[in-house]
């Protein structure tokens, strides 16, 4: 498995003198097991890089790798996005967007049931998720009886529930408290560790930054990388 890499990815919305370059020449590589930073300021390209690895918008140059699946190469992209984005990515959005009716347990199994998983083993493993994620007294409740943080730490258990080999999560932890957001990426750590998994986070969330062993930075659609000494849990 190759986690996820990106070689001169380029994507420009429009045509003409409104064209706008919003990602250039972006190169990235996140190993399996790794979780990395993604900050930059508003307009630089994050959204974009996001929903380029999520298959959500096209490139327009470069190529792609999730795992050991090349899913797009300038211009040619993978057929079936729906079982690529269902079977590879695990997406944490900035909103929770959770199923109003169905409970905070079966919001997280629902999609390891769909993917064939018995019902209790499915609860089972959302439960698991629930505990690490300290909102594990909520498992019956609905959606609409949550606070905003515990919302969140459910849509993020989802986003992990089907171990996929890559996740992807935009601003987890902004309606976090210090000790929660540092929960969330402990326990991104751990998965990633456990399974194998990369792991992208944009943020600009000051209490976690510090947390990652690597950062990149976007400006103006270019990405730098920056590694330190002293970053990281250890
Ligand atoms: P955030 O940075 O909080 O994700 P943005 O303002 O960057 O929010 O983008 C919100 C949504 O609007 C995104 O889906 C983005 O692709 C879209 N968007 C941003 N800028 C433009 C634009 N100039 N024209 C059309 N859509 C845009
Ligand atoms: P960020 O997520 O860092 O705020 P975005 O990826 O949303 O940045 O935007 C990067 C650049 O691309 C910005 O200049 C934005 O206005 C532009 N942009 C984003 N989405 C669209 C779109 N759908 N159409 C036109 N321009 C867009």
């Amino acid at each position: 498995a190759t986690g996820i890499r990106i070689e001169r990815l380029s994507k420009r919305y429009g045509s003409g003198d409104t064209a706008v370059l919003a990602l250039k020449d972006v190169n990235m590589q996140v190993a399996p097991g790794e979780v990395v930073g993604l900050i930059g300021p508003s307009g630089s390209g994050k959204s974009t890089l996001l929903k380029s690895l999520g298959a959500v918008i096209d490139p327009s140059a470069g190529r792609m790798q999730l795992g050991d699946e090349v899913i797009f190469d300038d211009g040619w992209k993978v057929r079936d996005l729906r079982a690529l984005r269902r079977d590879k990515i695990g997406f944490v959005f900035q909103a929770p967007y959770l199923i109003p009716f169905l409970d905070v347990t079966d919001n997280v199994a629902l999609l390891p049931m769909l993917a064939g998983m018995r019902n209790d083993a499915a609860r089972a493993r959302a439960l698991e998720l629930l505990t690490a994620l300290d909102v594990q007294h909520r498992a019956r409740a609905m959606p609409s009886q949550l606070s905003g943080g515990e919302q969140q730490r459910v849509a993020i258990a989802r986003g992990l529930v089907n171990r996929p080999p890559v996740i992807l999560a935009d601003e987890p932890t902004a309606p976090l408290d210090s000790e929660r957001a540092l929960a969330v990426i402990r326990l991104l750590n751990d998965m990633a560790q456990r399974f194998q998994t990369a792991v992208i986070v944009v943020t600009h969330d000051e209490k976690i930054i510090p947390t990652f062993k690597r950062i990149y930075h976007i400006r103006d659609g270019v990405t730098f990388e920056e590694a330190g000494e002293g970053r990281g849990f250890d």
